[in-house]
C-alpha cells in the first residue's frame, strides 16, 4: 500500500511522477519508524531516500555527511525546491551557526546537514536534544569501513546516535557494496535492526572499455577529441605528479582542464571543484580524492590512466558518470607497467601481513576485470554478488576479443626468467625480457653476454607489443611475479612450474595492434542518444542559455535549476500551459511557480 503523503511531496516538491526501484520502500519503511542500511549504485537515486521522508516526519531529518564543501550547494538545491535546510560545519561564520541553530530549535528545517566530527560535539549533542528529529541519515556510510581509502574515523563515533535517541529512526545510505563491506557498515553502526536494501548495481548508460595502454596522455586526448569535445568529465591519475603533467598536457592542447589533488590548497582545490560543478565542459583531472558526494548529473566520460586499486574504488569512482542517465563512456587504459608498479607498491607498503594479502587480492580481482573476455558488466557485478545476462554496451561485448594459445610463448618468458636466476643470478624487469626473447642486440644484452642464452632470440616471431600482452597476462594471472627486491624485477611463482611443465594450457587475450586507438566501440552511439531531434535543438539551446542565466544569478550551478534531461523534454513535448509544463519529469510545485513564465515564453 502506497503511503500517499510520500507520493504527494515526491510529485509537488521534486516534481517526479513515480518513485525509482527500492525508493518507495525504502521511504515508507524510514516513515514508519525503521532502521534502513540502503546501498544504490552512484546516481541511483538515494538522496530521495531520506529527504522525502524528513518532510513527511515531524521534525528535522539531520543528514551526517563528511562532504563539507558540497553542504552549500546541496543546501541550495534544496532551497531552489522550496525545502527549509542548512547546514553547520566549521566553514561557518559563529553568527550564522547561532541562526541555524536557532531555526532548527524552533522547528523551521526540514534538513540540517552536519559534519560527523560536529555532529560528536557535545554543544551539537545537546543542541539535538532540545529540538525534534524525523531521521538521521548517515549518508556515504562507506566512510566507516577500515578497508575502504575513505576511511574516516569520526564515523566510528556515530553507533552512539542509536544509544542517545533510540526512537529516531536511521538510515545508512551508500553506493560502495561487496557483502564485507556491508557486514562492516550494519555491525559498526549498530544498525542490527536495520532492513537491507540492495538495489541492483548496475548503471547501463555506461559504457565500459577497457584499452591498452601505450602513449597514454595521446590516447586520451584522442578519446577526448573523437567522442567527448566540450564534455565534462574526470580522469583519474594515481599520483600528484601525474594529475598534475596530465591536466597540462590537456590545457595545451585546447581542452579545459584542472587539477585536483590532496597537494594543492584547500583554496584551491575548492576553486577548482567549483568550476567543475558550474562551468560546462570542465575536464577534472584528479587522485581519487576527488568526486565523493559530487552530484554534478551531465558528467559525460570518466577515464583512468593508471590501473585503480580496487574494483569496489573503480566502480565507485565510473559511476560519477551519467547520473542523469544518457550516455557516458567509463575508460580505463591498462598496461604492463601498470602490474607490476601495483605489485611492488603493495609489497612495500606499510602494515601488516593480512593487510597486504587483502591488497593483493583486491588487485587480483581488478586485473580479472582488465583481462576477462567476458563482458565487463557481467565481471563488474558479479563481484557486487549480482548476476546479469551480457550487457551489449561494454568493449568485450560489442568487439569480442580473440584469444590464442600463448602457452609456448608464456614457457618461453618463464624460461628466460628462470635461466637467467639460476645460470647467472641475475633478475631483470620485462622490457630487458622481451629484448632478450626477440634477440634484440642493445648495450645491455652485449655487456652482459645475454646473445649466447638459449632463449636469446626464440621470440621473434611476436612483436614487442604482443610480447608486453604475454607478460601482463602472467603477471595478472599470477604466473609471474614481481620480485620483493624491488626495482620491477621479475621472478617466477608456485603457479610457473605447472605452464613451464607443459601440465597447463594458457588461452590469452590477443593485442589489437592497432595501438590501442579510440576503436569502433566509441563514437557512433553518442549522435543519436545525446544528440536531440533537428527541430527541438534550438529551443533546448534557448532553454540552456536562459538557464545559464538564472544559475548565474542565483550563484548556483546550472544543473540545481534544471537538469539537462528536463530541459531535453521541455525541448521536446513543447508544453503549452502551466498544467503541461508540470507534468515534466523535474518540474515541482516551487520550479513552476518561479520559472513557468519564463519557460512558456520562450517555448512559444
Ligand atoms: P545518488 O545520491 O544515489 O548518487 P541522487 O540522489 O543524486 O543519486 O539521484 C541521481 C539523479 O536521479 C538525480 O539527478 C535525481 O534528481 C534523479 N532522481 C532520483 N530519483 C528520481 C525519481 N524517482 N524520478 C526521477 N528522477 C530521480
Ligand atoms: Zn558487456
Amino acid at each position: 500500500m502506497s503511503d500517499p503523503r510520500a507520493q504527494g511531496v515526491l510529485q509537488r516538491v521534486f516534481g517526479y511522477e513515480s518513485f525509482r526501484g527500492d525508493q518507495q520502500a525504502i521511504v515508507e519503511h524510514v516513515i514508519g519508524g525503521g532502521d534502513a542500511l540502503v546501498l544504490m549504485p552512484t546516481g541511483g537515486g538515494k538522496s530521495l531516500c531520506y529527504q522525502v521522508p524528513a518532510l513527511v516526519r515531524e521534525g528535522t531529518g539531520v543528514v551526517v555527511s563528511p562532504l563539507i564543501a558540497l553542504m552549500q550547494d546541496q543546501v541550495d538545491a534544496l532551497t531552489e525546491l522550496g525545502v527549509r535546510a542548512a547546514y553547520l560545519n566549521s566553514t561557518q561564520d559563529w553568527r550564522v551557526a547561532r541562526e541555524v541553530e536557532q531555526a532548527f530549535l524552533d522547528g523551521q528545517l526540514d534538513l540540517l546537514y552536519v559534519a560527523p566530527e560536529r555532529l560528536l560535539t557535545d554543544r551539537c549533542l545537546q543542541l539535538l536534544e532540545r529540538g525534534r528529529i524525523a531521521l538521521f541519515a548517515i549518508d556515504e556510510a562507506h566512510c566507516v569501513s577500515q578497508w575502504g581509502h575513505d576511511f574516516r574515523p569520526e564515523y566510528l563515533g556515530l553507533s552512539m546516535l542509536h544509544e542517545r535517541w533510540p526512537d529516531v529512526p536511521r538510515i545508512a545510505l551508500t553506493a560502495t557494496a561487496t557483502a564485507a563491506t556491508r557486514v562492516e557498515i550494519a555491525q559498526r553502526l549498530a544498525l542490527d535492526q536495520a532492513r537491507h536494501f540492495v538495489a541492483s548495481f548496475d548503471r547501463p548508460n555506461i559504457r565500459y572499455r577497457i584499452v591498452e595502454k601505450n602513449e597514454v596522455r595521446r590516447q586520451l586526448l584522442d578519446l577526448i577529441r573523437a567522442e567527448h569535445e566540450g564534455d565534462s568529465g574526470v580522469v583519474y591519475c594515481l599520483s600528484r605528479a601525474r594529475v598534475e603533467e596530465t591536466a597540462d598536457f590537456l590545457c595545451q592542447n585546447g581542452v579545459n582542464a584542472l587539477p585536483y589533488h590532496a597537494g594543492l590548497s584547500a583554496a584551491v582545490r575548492a576553486g577548482n571543484q567549483s568550476r567543475f560543478l558550474r562551468e560546462d565542459g570542465v575536464v577534472m583531472v584528479a587522485t581519487i580524492a576527488f568526486g565523493m558526494g559530487i552530484d554534478k548529473p551531465d558528467v559525460r566520460f570518466v577515464a583512468h590512466i593508471d590501473l585503480p586499486k580496487s574494483v569496489e574504488g573503480y566502480y565507485q569512482e565510473t559511476g560519477r558518470a551519467g547520473r542523469d542517465g544518457l550516455p557516458a563512456t567509463a575508460w580505463l587504459a591498462y598496461g604492463l607497467q601498470d602490474v607490476v608498479q601495483q605489485r611492488r607498491m603493495i609489497d612495500e607498503s606499510p602494515g601488516d601481513e593480512i593487510y597486504r594479502r587483502r591488497l593483493g587480492q583486491q588487485l587480483d580481482a581488478m586485473l580479472g576485470l582488465c583481462e576477462t573476455v567476458e563482458c565487463r558488466r557481467v565481471r563488474l557485478l558479479a563481484y557486487f554478488g549480482q548476476t546479469i545476462t551480457a550487457c551489449g554496451n561494454c568493449d568485450v561485448c560489442l568487439e569480442p576479443p580473440q584469444s590464442w594459445d600463448g602457452t609456448v610463448a608464456a614457457q618461453k618468458v618463464l624460461s628466460a626468467v628462470y635461466r637467467l636466476w639460476k645460470e647467472r643470478g641475475q633478475r631483470y624487469g620485462a622490457g630487458h625480457i622481451i629484448d632478450i626473447l626477440r634477440g634484440k642486440d642493445t648495450e645491455r644484452t652485449r655487456q652482459h653476454g645475454h646473445e649466447t642464452l638459449s632463449v636469446f632470440g626464440v621470440g621473434a616471431d611476436l612483436s614487442e607489443n604482443a610480447w608486453r600482452g604475454v607478460l601482463r597476462q602472467l603477471l595478472a594471472q599470477g604466473l609471474l611475479a614481481v620480485d620483493h627486491e624491488g626495482y620491477g624485477t621479475l621472478a617466477l611463482t608456485e603457479g610457473s612450474r605447472a605452464v613451464l611443465k607443459g601440465e597447463r594450457q594458457l588461452m590469452l587475450r590477443r593485442e589489437s595492434e592497432k595501438k590501442g586507438r579510440a576503436g569502433k566501440s566509441g563514437g557512433r552511439a553518442r549522435a543519436a542518444a545525446i544528440e536531440l531531434p533537428p527541430d527541438a535543438q534550438p529551443l533546448f539551446d534557448a532553454l540552456r542559455n536562459w538557464r545559464g542565466e538564472v544559475a548565474k544569478s542565483h550563484g548556483v550551478p546550472a544543473y540545481v535549476i534544471f537538469h539537462d534531461a528536463t530541459l531535453r523534454e521541455i525541448a521536446m513535448a513543447r508544453p503549452a500551459s502551466m498544467d503541461e509544463l508540470g507534468h515534466i519529469n523535474g518540474v515541482g510545485t516551487r520550479k513552476l511557480e518561479a520559472y513557468g513564465d519564463d519557460i512558456l515564453r520562450l517555448v512559444a
